[in-house]
């Protein structure tokens, strides 16, 4: 017999062995999901998947690094030999760029001298990755009984937030490459969203806030698990759930 439970929930999370992703990793697979840690290092993704097997979770980890289209088609084939569908995909891998997301630090994304292949790089990743990873699991999406798809995006995407000089964003130098990057993002969420609302699977981006994680060298505030959280109920929404939507904890986030 297959040691792979088909009955319960299948969570796939992009960039799982750590940070943002691996809490919602945790999270989902305390709720009772078998999840799926992405990572792009097999033996950092095995860490993250043990840890949460230790935690009583069902956890696999699988190679996935979201810029290389044969790891992303291997990765859908596993999934699909050996749970056949997939509930719940989870894109939340992403990178800064210049490693640095906070604000005093993110000189070298400034428009008027950003290197090019640094914001082709971010875009990569935070962009054309997710439509790489989602086009490549959305058959065995469309297999499940109640698709989910969440974004993992940032406030610093909101153009809404951005363009406010006396707004929350005032603070952070001008970026050419993340947070347009997330603004990309949120525009793919909407146009996923509108291509599949008519199949019923929902999606939706996160903003999970400004999160203690090595992404912005532990300069944010909030924990991974607080961060996750918002990640965490957009993957479980109820039928009646919204879809096309950017989400905070606390609330819808403006576009
Ligand atoms: P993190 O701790 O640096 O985690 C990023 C994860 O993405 C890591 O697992 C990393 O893998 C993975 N990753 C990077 N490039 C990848 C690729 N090409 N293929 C597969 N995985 C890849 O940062 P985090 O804060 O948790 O970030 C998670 C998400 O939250 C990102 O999309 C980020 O933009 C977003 N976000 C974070 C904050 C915040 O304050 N932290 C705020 C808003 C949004 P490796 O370990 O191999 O590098």
């Amino acid at each position: 017999m297959s040691e792979y439970s088909t009955n319960r929930t299948v969570a796939m999370i992009t960039g799982a062995n750590k940070g943002i992703g691996r809490a919602t990793a945790e999270r989902l697979a305390a709720l009772g999901m078998t999840v799926l840690i992405g990572a792009r290092d097999q033996g950092r993704g095995e860490q993250a998947a043990a840890a949460v097997r230790a935690a009583g979770g069902d956890a696999y980890a699988v190679v996935l690094d979201v810029t290389d289209p044969a790891t992303v088609g291997a990765a859908a084939r596993w999934v699909e030999e050996r749970f056949g569908r997939l509930d719940v995909l989870i894109n939340n891998a992403g990178i800064s760029g210049s490693g640095q997301v906070s604000p005093e630090d993110a000189h070298d994304q400034v428009p008027s001298s950003v290197d090019l292949d640094m914001v082709r790089a971010v875009f990569e990743t935070n962009v054309f990755g997710v439509i790489r990873v989602t086009n490549a699991l959305l058959p065995l999406l469309r297999r499940s009984p109640a698709p989910r798809i969440v974004n993992v995006s940032s406030a610093a995407g909101s153009l809404t937030l951005a363009s406010d000089p006396d707004g929350p964003l005032a603070g952070l130098l001008a970026s050419a490459a993340y947070s347009p990057s997330k603004t990309a993002l949120n525009g793919l969420t909407v146009q996923y969203a509108n291509e599949l609302r008519k199949d019923g699977i929902l999606v939706n981006a996160a903003d999970p806030g400004f999160v203690d994680t090595d992404i912005n060298h532990h300069t944010g505030y909030l924990t991974t698990a607080q961060g996750a959280a918002v990640v965490v109920r957009l993957a479980t929404l109820g039928a009646d759930g919204p879809t096309g939507g950017f989400f905070a904890e606390g609330g819808p986030v403006p576009w």
